[in-house]
């Protein structure tokens, strides 16, 4: 498969902070219960539970930002950051674990997030390697299916859903306060990036915001990896589309069309304008779920080659 531009595009946003210039990004606070904060800057958005336990932290986005960040935590508590959460391990949602290690917090992750973390990982359709990340920020407790944290009054859940928007992927679930972060396995009101040259999976995807739907209700709040925070309704919204779009690509496949002509019939046009964002576009989904569901059987083509 030819690469495009859509797919380096996709690898800026997965990328080391040295991929963008360094503006000044504001931190945006949002208040979402008595102890459950919602924080946006740049990358994927934060969980935070904030009380007399101290500061749990769910994702801690790009290395620069971090001064930024606990200045705006040491805004709502004195209390120190004990624990950090990653959903995933890409550098948009872990580049600010050195710098909270060093600090003090613990880094905790699934498994395979220590493990794509600490070695090079490469993408066969981007085309890019991504090194090691400093030891120094790997996750030092790693869970393998679940892990609970009893901080702030709540109970913390963070379960391993795979394969989604990666193979590394957890929700976390803060169950007095009823809310849900779902990391990049839910992008709110723009096309996501789905990450299947390293474990990730379109189907996995439907099926992970399936799971989310059977958990959560109308009241729950949702922090999505990226874009606004959310609800039910909105996560409905981006399950139907990201179904819809893959069920037309599927069909187009069955009747042996390209990449190419499968792009030409421009799937997500009546979304482009609300749904694209920054890096990543229609095309860009289009592109990933074409090459998800052409995988085995480009791996038979290989085989009888
Ligand atoms: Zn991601």
């Amino acid at each position: 498969m030819k690469k495009t531009s859509y797919w380096l595009s996709a690898a800026l946003l997965i990328s080391p902070a040295s991929a963008w210039s360094q503006e000044e990004v504001e931190i945006k606070v949002q208040q979402l219960t008595e102890h459950v904060y919602m924080l946006e800057g740049r990358g994927g958005n934060i969980g935070l539970s904030i009380g007399d336990d101290g500061v749990f932290m769910i994702d801690d986005q790009y290395a620069p930002l971090t001064p930024a960040i606990l200045d705006a935590i040491g805004k709502l508590t004195d209390k120190p950051v004990k624990f950090v959460l990653n959903t995933h391990w890409h550098a948009d949602h872990t580049g600010g674990n050195e710098n909270l290690g060093n600090a003090g917090a613990i880094i905790v992750a699934h498994d395979k997030v220590r493990e794509r973390m600490s070695t090079e990982q490469f993408r066969k359709l981007i085309g890019g390697r991504t090194p090691p990340s400093p030891e120094a920020a790997w996750p030092t407790v790693t869970f393998n299916d679940r892990i609970s944290f009893f901080m702030n009054d709540d109970e913390i859940q963070a379960f391993h859903i795979a394969p989604a928007h990666t193979d590394t992927d957890s929700f976390i679930y803060f169950s007095s306060a009823d809310v849900l972060h779902m990391g990049d396995i839910f992008f709110n009101k723009r096309f996501p990036f789905i990450d299947v040259d390293l474990g990730g999976s379109v189907d996995g995807t439907i099926r992970a915001a399936n799971l989310a739907l059977d958990i959560t209700t109308e009241k729950t709040k949702i922090i999505p990896g990226h874009g606004p925070l959310a609800n039910r309704e909105d996560l409905i919204d981006y399950r139907d589309i990201l179904l819809t779009v893959r069920n037309s690509v599927a069909e187009l496949i069955h009747e042996e069309n390209t990449l190419e002509q499968v792009l030409a019939a421009q799937l997500t046009e009546s979304l482009n304008e609300t749904w694209n964002w920054n890096f990543i576009n229609g095309d860009t989904l289009v592109s990933v779920i074409y090459a998800d569901l052409t995988r085995e059987q480009d791996a038979a083509d290989n085989e009888t080659e």
